[in-house]
């Protein structure tokens, strides 16, 4: 049983070490970037509003998210465990979700902070050709990322339990050094 949550930059690398893991410890990978992006191509209502945000780099404003996280941790294939990616990606959304797990008796077991340097990250989202992944877009996502996200990280570290991990290593260093942590948490 983890509960685990996973900060860092956009193309850290969070994404695809979220789903090794989520299959090694058998508990589901919750991606806000994977739900949104799967709204926008169903054009369900959610997707309609959240695209232009998604586009121009922007974070998509806090009151399409949250609900969408309630009604997911409340499902039950949370109960033994889960893997949040993307969120929480300011400090708001952090606030919401300490409440949320304390009105749900849960608490997360580890928040892991992926460390990737600026410049290889716009090396790595360059090459990735995701619809988002213009250059214009990332610099601007990596803004939002410095003035929004890296403000979560020291809310974290006041409560003991956020692991920094060397995210500019091989994808197999990576996924042995978060197990490590993980398995000691
Ligand atoms: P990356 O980490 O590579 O930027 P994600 O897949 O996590 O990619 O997110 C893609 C986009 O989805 C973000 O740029 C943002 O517009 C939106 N998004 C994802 N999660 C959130 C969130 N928790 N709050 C607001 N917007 C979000």
């Amino acid at each position: 049983m983890k509960r685990l949550i996973f900060l860092g930059p956009p193309g850290a690398g969070k994404g695809t070490q979220a789903l090794i893991l989520s299959d090694l410890y058998q508990i589901p990978h919750i991606s806000t970037g994977d739900i949104l992006r799967a709204a926008v191509k169903a054009e369900t209502p959610l997707g309609i509003k959240a695209r232009s945000y998604m586009d121009q780099g922007e974070l998509v404003p806090d009151d399409l998210i949250l609900d969408l996280i309630k009604e997911r941790l409340r499902q039950s294939d949370t109960r033994g465990g889960w893997i949040l990616d993307g969120f929480p990606r300011n400090v708001s959304q952090a606030a919401f979700l300490a409440e949320l797990l304390q009105e749900l008796h849960l608490a997360a077991d580890c928040v892991l902070n992926l460390e990737v340097p600026d410049e290889v990250l716009v090396e790595r989202l360059l090459s990735r050709k995701r619809k988002d992944d213009n250059e214009t877009t990332i610099r601007r996502r990596l803004e939002v990322y410095h003035q929004d996200t890296v403000p979560v990280i020291s809310f974290y570290s006041d409560c003991g339990i956020l692991k920094a991990v060397n995210g500019n290593d091989s994808l197999e260093g990576v996924t042995t050094a978060l197990k490590a942590i993980i398995d000691q948490a």
